[in-house]
């Protein structure tokens, strides 16, 4: 029997880091929220207790640096279980691009073989275990609109956001979260209002939403990589609603409300960016 998963992209409405913390970790806020962007997990049960991690993208790691890897290898570990995978990963979601990709596919991989192996946990069981892979891994077993705090592995629902189109353009670059955090200077960095995104997403209020998009992140990679700031510019200039880096970077995404805009926008960034695309928000956990 072959378990198939679906693990979607996240962006961030907002991202706040408070302060580092004694144990090297930032305490940070975020918002998030999945997007129909999605990687395909594909878990297939092997004869010999060992785990197998396929995939055809060349910077996706097949061992044990493949955070789907780590998430079978804990499942197996902390329920002893005496079992063999294959785990093959459809990669769609661009690679160390502020999207949360390995966090997803390793949430994916909780799921799918909760169910393969039967292991009967409850979703609140394997978000809490996913934490030890990754800071977003808990968020993306869950999925959906969420509030995270911690190091982001405290999650609590809420509402969706009202329909639009997101457009999502990766430069080509690569950014490290590390060298992003390590230029990091929290006096001056600018703060996002965690708290007016909540109410926003509370009231279903999209022009407030937009008001309040923020990424403390946002401008450190843009003054790495000037390529940010370009793409920003001109998704605004194609009239879109709110304009935010995900995460640490690089990839930007736009809010949109009216369907002609959001396709000129793409449009426009085609010729500029390899990896663009035109999604809508999940919203709520599926
Ligand atoms: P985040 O938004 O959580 O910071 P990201 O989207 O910036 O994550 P990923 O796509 O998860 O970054 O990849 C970061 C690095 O992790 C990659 O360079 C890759 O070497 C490694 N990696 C490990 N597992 C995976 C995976 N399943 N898919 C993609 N990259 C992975």
């Amino acid at each position: 029997m072959q378990m198939l998963e679906k693990a979607p992209a996240k962006i961030n409405l907002s991202l706040d880091v408070l302060y580092k913390r004694n144990d090297g970790f930032h305490e940070v806020e975020m918002v998030m929220t999945t997007v129909d962007l999605a990687d395909r997990i594909e878990l297939t049960p092997l004869k010999q207790n060992v785990i197998k991690v396929e995939s055809e993208n060349r910077f996706v790691p097949n061992d044990e640096r493949n955070l789907a890897y780590r998430a079978a290898k804990l499942l197996k570990d902390h329920y002893g279980v005496k079992k063999g995978v294959r785990i093959f990963i459809e990669k769609n979601i661009p690679v160390a691009a502020g999207l949360a990709g390995g966090s997803s596919d390793a949430a994916a991989v909780l799921r799918g073989l909760n169910r393969l192996w039967e292991l009967n946990r409850t979703t609140d069981e394997l978000a809490e275990l996913g934490a030890q892979i990754g800071s977003d891994v808990s968020f993306c077993v869950y999925g959906g609109t969420a509030h995270a705090t911690g190091r982001g592995e405290k999650v609590e629902a809420l509402p969706a956001p009202p329909p639009c189109w997101v457009v999502l353009a990766k430069p080509t670059i690569g950014v490290s979260t590390q060298t992003v955090y390590q230029n990091l200077d929290l006096q001056e960095a600018a703060h996002p209002n965690t708290e007016a995104m909540i109410q926003a997403l509370k009231d279903g209020d999209f022009k407030s939403i937009c008001g309040n998009v923020g990424n403390t992140l946002e401008g450190v990679t843009m003054n790495l990589h000037e390529e940010v700031g370009q793409i920003k510019d001109q998704m605004r200039q194609g009239g879109a609603d709110a304009v935010l880096m995900s995460g640490s970077g690089p990839t930007v995404f736009a809010l949109v409300e009216q369907d002609a805009r959001a396709q000129r926008i793409y449009n426009s960034l085609k010729g500029f960016c390899e990896e663009v695309y035109i999604v809508r928000m999940l919203g709520y956990r599926e």
